[in-house]
């Protein structure tokens, strides 16, 4: 649940077999800007909306430029991706590395260790190009000030985590495939759930590997006890040692925060990029949002959601996946879908499938980022001196950063926007004041 909306990372629970594991950890590859606050001249202020959210000049016409080379990536990527494995079917590629598993070793293990290792090494070659233009941009405009040998690092340990995390799962999955050959849709939905709760555990204990971390408390004493009456206020049990302090700002100019892990893992990181940029005031607003997520229990609603949806997209992929092989799966080396080959079938199905449900979780996903802004904006009320002015400015701030596009389409919001756009959060912002009038917010008393 992070605090803006991130690139080329779109969270498709449906996309867990087919990318989950870049997805959870490409959250460290977030694209990304910075900005000083001030002088708003009205961004391209149509006729009657108001726009709570603008750009000087300048920067409008380079969050335009870069909004445009984003989104066409962003779908590039996921076009891409579901091509790319569809070729390899059909030059045989996928059966040719079935039979040179084969010829290493016996031991079935080994082979799918093999298969599925180079499944997800040609995948990740496959996606480089596009991440690459991505990044020459985030660069140029000004958002990534990461090194390339440093880019190129985390590109290699996202791989490396990849395989050490992704390959035993899809070997896993096969296994169930060959051993449950009519039903193992429904196998693969029951170990799904256990191994996305265990990811969310383990996530944060990755971060580390890409970023330098240390208590928000080490150089940050004042903010921390200013944080404490936002705790107070919300009742959350988020004690300040588990509030931490993530060093993006080596690699990004732009701000953010999340709330990530469950149980003992729990916890808020605030990164440096926000505490060197906002005020206080506004720190305190991403920090009501971030404890929203929490209070309305939003992972495991999205835990809950996801189950549910994953059932009917498995099972949907799994005929799917039998009626392709049916039809070509001669001509791409396979008959079975239990061969490696076959499984491939599969996950080229549910790529598909998660492609076009992204608008659909999507949409769950702006939902709770709304319900966050509302919890946000309350949870600051009788702290902060004026708890609109104090959102809409961190928004601008916010969207400024990384050079948000003012005015995206709507239909490019519906499809690729896992948060509201900056200029819907701000105006919502703006005009939000239930304490007008002597009434209440909606999740607060007072
Ligand atoms: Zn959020």
């Amino acid at each position: 649940m992070r605090f803006r909306r991130t690139a080329r990372v779109a969270v498709c629970s449906a996309a867990f077999l087919a990318g989950l594991f870049p997805q959870v950890l490409a959250a460290q590859n977030a694209t990304t800007q910075e900005a000083p606050a001030p002088v708003a001249v009205a961004a391209q202020a149509p006729s009657s909306s108001v726009q709570a959210y603008t750009l000087p000049p300048d920067k409008l016409a380079k969050a335009i430029a870069i909004s445009r080379i984003r989104n066409i990536l962003n779908i590039a990527g996921s076009v891409w991706g579901i091509v790319f494995v569809w070729l390899l079917l059909a030059t045989r590629a996928w059966a040719g590395l079935e039979r040179w598993a084969q010829e290493i070793s016996g031991r079935r293990w080994i082979q799918g260790v093999v298969f599925f290792a180079t499944y997800l090494i040609i995948g990740a070659l496959a996606d480089l190009p596009l991440d690459w233009i991505g990044e020459h941009y985030e660069r140029r405009f000004g958002i990534s000030v990461q090194g390339w040998g440093s880019w190129l690092g985390d590109v290699g340990k996202t791989l490396g985590l990849t395989i050490l995390i992704g390959a035993p799962i899809l070997l896993l999955f096969n296994w169930i495939v060959r051993r449950w050959p009519r039903r193992y849709w429904l196998g693969i939905w029951v170990v799904t759930l256990p191994i996305l709760a265990i990811l969310t555990f383990v996530e944060p204990l990755f971060v580390p590997l890409f970023f330098k971390q240390e208590p928000l408390a080490k150089n940050h004493a004042v903010l921390v006890a200013k944080l404490e009456t936002v705790v107070v206020r919300t009742g959350i049990d988020i004690p300040p040692d588990r509030m931490y302090l993530l060093k993006a700002g080596v690699k990004y100019t732009g701000i953010n925060a999340f709330v990530a892990g469950i149980g003992a893992t729990k916890r808020l990181v605030m990164w440096d990029t926000a505490t060197d940029q906002l005020p206080d005031d506004e720190v305190l607003f991403v920090f009501g949002h971030e404890s929203g997520h929490y209070v309305l229990h939003h992972i495991p609603k999205g835990f809950a959601l996801s189950a549910v949806g994953l059932f009917f997209v498995y099972a949907a992929c799994a005929a799917f996946a039998v009626w392709m092989v049916r039809r070509s799966g001669a001509r791409w080396g396979t008959t079975e879908l239990s061969s490696r080959t076959g499984f491939v079938v599969l996950l080229f199905s549910i790529s598909i499938a998660s492609f076009l449900l992204e608008p659909v979780s999507n949409a769950v996903s702006r939902h709770f980022e709304h319900q966050a802004d509302v919890y946000g904006q309350e949870a600051i009320h009788g702290i902060v001196p004026d708890p609109q002015k104090t959102a809409v400015a961190a928004f601008n701030a916010l969207g400024r950063s990384w050079l948000d596009d003012p005015n995206p389409s709507p239909f490019i919001e519906f499809w690729l926007y896992d948060h509201p756009s900056a200029q819907h959060r701000a105006n919502f912002a703006l005009h939000y004041d239930p304490w007008a009038n002597g009434g209440h917010g909606e999740f607060f008393k007072n």
